[in-house]
């Protein structure tokens, strides 16, 4: 399946007004999937379920951006910007 993102939410610069999309980028191809769920487990905000068998960011726009599923993954899928 390979990288996917994920629109998370625009936000707002308070100096210019310009938008900023933030994305949650999920390697499929290196993902434990079920065998793990490290990431679902460990996100304060439910973030993460599985959708046809993948990790998928259904709930993206509750994001905090905390880094924590970054840190937990151990195959190093889970990029945020
Ligand atoms: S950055 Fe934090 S809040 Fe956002 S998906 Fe990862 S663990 Fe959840
Ligand atoms: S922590 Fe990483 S390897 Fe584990 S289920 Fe989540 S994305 Fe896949």
């Amino acid at each position: 399946m390979g990288l996917k993102s994920f629109f998370k939410k625009e936000k707002k610069s308070n100096e210019n007004n310009e938008s900023k999309q933030t994305h949650i980028f999920i390697d499929n191809d290196n993902c434990i999937g079920e065998d793990c769920q490290k990431c679902i487990m460990a996100c304060p905000n439910k973030v993460f379920d599985f959708q046809d068998n993948l990790i998928c960011p259904n709930n993206a726009w509750a994001c905090k951006t905390c880094h924590i599923c970054e840190s937990i993954c151990p195959n190093d899928c889970i990029k945020l910007n």
